[in-house]
């Protein structure tokens, strides 16, 4: 029996025509579903997605789902109905992005019609719905969730729960933006939108996005449960009154904070304030409109294509060698990246040694270790068990100890040649033939190492970025020479700490620094000529940067960078930017924020606001002197093969730096905008 799909009181009065096909078609082979209903009249719809290791919403997925509704609507012995997942570390990932990506933006509506309608049946059903919650529950996951009564979460750490839709310069328009302001208020459910956070269990319960957090094989027996319990009703949200005004307040803060360069946030402000009211059908229009005009723009272009080179570049083996997997590692350097570096380890499960020559050096290190672990249990990114885990899991020494157990070291001991080349000769003798000697060098030539020690194939660089937990990039630099096993070990070692690996060659400054820092000593070179360093800055926050350059010279440390732009000028001088204004402020003992000057003056750690002129007509030709100037160092490093591809400089840069990713990087910059010649 079917549906009378088109008389259904809902936002499928008028669907589009091909809707009517696929949502009464006939019914269609259960492929990714299991639908059982045991004897106390539960329905369990476990989904599995055919061939693949995630469940997505696609146009078959969602028809097969609506089936198993219609046979759920029409059992009677039906009394509840469990949504579940078959996937280990997976409840539903979200809609088919490549799909959308790739059809044309009639078909996407289309799309979107069908699975707000499909939702929709869901929400309608007479029975209590159960969404019992393990692993990665994402935009459509999650709004199919939210059409159901009860929304449960397992504590296991691979469940991660939220609305990432803005990341991908749309919004949720399956419902979410409509269901999830009724049931968490309009507050909660801008900030979560907004900013497409996805929060762990715990946080979602804090959040009032599930109402119960149990372990993964409790599950089910508090699904039977609760499918006996009457349904919860959805509380008043005073606040939903006043809908108008905070969405308005939040409109103005999103506004200053993405200056206007990221359309799909304000739209889902707009439509989750004007969403919460009236009835559902209602909001799902608001979604469904926004969302038709956000899908075409470019920024949402440029950051689904981001998204899939990442997704590619945090999966992609190395193209030949075997990875060995490494269990511990020893961390030479308990200084700012050398702590960071151990405490990134140890939170991803491996055993760390880490070194340093005083116990002084060493209990500075720990004692960082232990601030980023209390950090992380106060924000409840991690329970208490698990900071004591990484804690246990990292032991120190001052003395030389046999090292010919471990299967990596990693070098982040301080930033001379001459320290380090002992560090390597020193090492060889205590470690086995075949370790892998990493260095986290960020300027010094890899090679020159290499040659300090036997086995040179053994050598790499794992350039991890500042501050370590926060960064996801890790550049690994290879050399002529470099064993496929090694490189292939790095790559696999990199991807399971959660970072994204990009492969990069051995030269001066490798890639990012390579990029970075021409755009900073040409700043610095324009401030020199007489621009105030706010028309620089407010320039480049313009442009999308997040921190204009003047501020981040600041934050790097001006005797830092001066360092690294020496050595780079010393491998590129015709092109590198000439000014002596860094090392003028070094002299003078201005070395940026931590000495309370660099180019602008702090106190206590916090900038002394100076008073801002701005000159606005100047900055969108400082914007177009520095975007040109990352861009066209970006082309050269990809024609002199310092990266494998364009995409991995783009991404790198992403990653790196936080350039813009609505503009899709600096190679992408360049083509969509034509600034270089090709
Ligand atoms: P740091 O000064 O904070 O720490 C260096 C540590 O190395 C110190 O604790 C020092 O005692 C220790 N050390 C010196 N000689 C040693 C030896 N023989 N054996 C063991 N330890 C020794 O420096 P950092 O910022 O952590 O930088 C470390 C490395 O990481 C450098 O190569 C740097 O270029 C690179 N790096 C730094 C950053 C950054 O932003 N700080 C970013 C990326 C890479």
């Amino acid at each position: 029996m079917k549906t009378n799909f088109l008389n259904r009181p809902s936002v499928i009065h008028d669907p589009p025509h091909v809707l009517e096909n696929i949502v009464l078609g006939d019914p269609i082979p259960a492929k990714h579903f299991r639908l059982d209903v045991d004897h106390d009249g539960i329905a369990w719809l476990v989904f599995d997605t055919l061939k693949s290791s995630a469940n997505i919403w696609n146009e078959e997925t969602l028809r097969e789902f609506n089936h198993h509704l219609e046979a759920v609507e029409h059992d009677t012995r039906v009394k509840a109905l469990v949504l579940k997942s078959a996937k280990e570390r997976i409840f539903v990932a979200g809609a088919d992005i490549k799909l959308i990506r790739n059809l044309p933006h009639v078909r996407v509506n289309d799309l979107i019609w069908l699975g707000q309608a499909v939702f929709d049946r869901l929400a309608r059903l007479r029975v209590p719905k159960i969404a019992a919650i393990h692993g990665a529950c994402m935009g459509g996951g999650f709004e199919v969730a939210l059409a159901c009564d009860w929304r449960i979460a397992s504590d296991h750490p691979s469940t991660k729960i939220g609305l990432p839709e803005t990341q991908l310069g749309i919004l949720p328009a399956w419902g979410g933006s409509t269901r999830l302001p009724r049931l968490i208020g309009i507050r909660k459910a801008l900030d979560l939108i907004a900013g497409g956070k996805l929060l762990n269990a715990e946080a979602a319960k804090r959040a009032g996005l599930v109402s119960h957090v149990v372990a993964a094989e409790n599950l089910d027996t508090l699904a039977r449960r609760l499918a006996r319990v009457r349904r919860p009703h959805l509380r008043f949200r005073f606040e939903n009154l006043f809908s108008w005004f905070i969405g308005r307040t939040a409109k103005r803060k999103v506004l200053e904070k993405t200056r206007g360069l990221y359309p799909s946030v304000t739209k889902a402000v707009d439509v989750v304030s004007h969403a919460v009211h009236g009835d559902i059908d209602n909001g799902l229009l608001l979604e469904r409109e926004a969302v038709a005009e956000l899908i075409k723009s470019r920024e949402a272009s440029r950051l689904i294509d981001l998204f899939f080179k990442r997704e590619e570049a945090n999966k992609r083996p190395a193209a030949t060698g075997t990875a060995i997997p490494i269990h511990d590692a020893v961390v030479i350097g308990a200084g700012v990246m050398g702590s960071g570096i151990a405490h990134t380890l140890a939170s991803r499960g491996v055993r760390v040694l880490m070194t340093d020559v005083t116990n002084d050096s060493l209990a500075r290190g720990l004692e960082r270790i232990h601030g980023l672990v209390s950090e992380a249990t106060r924000r409840r990114l991690v329970t208490r068990v698990k900071g004591r885990d990484t804690l246990d899991r990292i032991s120190t020494t001052p003395v030389p100890v046999p090292l010919n157990r471990h299967h990596l070291v990693i070098e982040a001991a301080t930033e001379t040649m001459e320290l380090k080349k002992k560090i390597f000769a020193d090492l060889a003798g205590r470690v086995a033939n075949d370790t892998i000697l990493a260095t986290n060098t960020s300027a010094l030539s890899v090679a020159e190492l290499a040659r300090t020690v036997p086995n040179p194939e053994r050598v790499i660089g794992l350039h991890f970025f500042n501050p370590v937990h926060r960064m996801p990039l890790v550049e690994v630099i290879t050399l002529p020479e470099t064993s496929p096993d090694v490189l292939a070990t790095a790559i696999t070692f990199v991807q399971k700490l959660g970072k994204t690996p990009v492969v990069v060659k051995d030269s001066p400054g490798f890639l990012v620094n390579r990029i970075l820092i021409p755009y900073l000593m040409e700043a610095v070179r324009l401030h020199d000529s007489g621009i105030p360093v706010n028309d620089i800055d407010e320039a480049m926050l313009k442009f999308g940067m997040p921190m204009g350059p003047m501020r981040l010279l600041d934050e790097i440390g001006l005797d830092v960078a001066a360092h690294v732009a020496k050595s780079l000028a010393h491998a590129f001088p015709d092109r590198f930017p000439h000014t002596d204004a860094l090392d003028r402020l070094v002299a003078a003992g201005h070395f940026g924020k931590k000495t309370g000057q660099g180019f602008y003056r702090y106190k206590d750690g916090r900038e002394i606001l100076p008073d801002v002129h701005y000159d606005l007509p100047r900055h969108e030709s400082i914007q177009t002197n520095l975007a040109l100037l990352i861009s066209q160092e970006a082309m050269r490093c990809l024609k002199e093969g310092i990266a494998r591809s364009a995409d991995d400089i783009d991404l790198a840069m992403v990653l790196g730096t936080g350039y813009p990713p609505f503009r899709g990087g600096p190679i992408t910059f360049a083509r969509d905008t034509g600034i270089i010649d090709y």
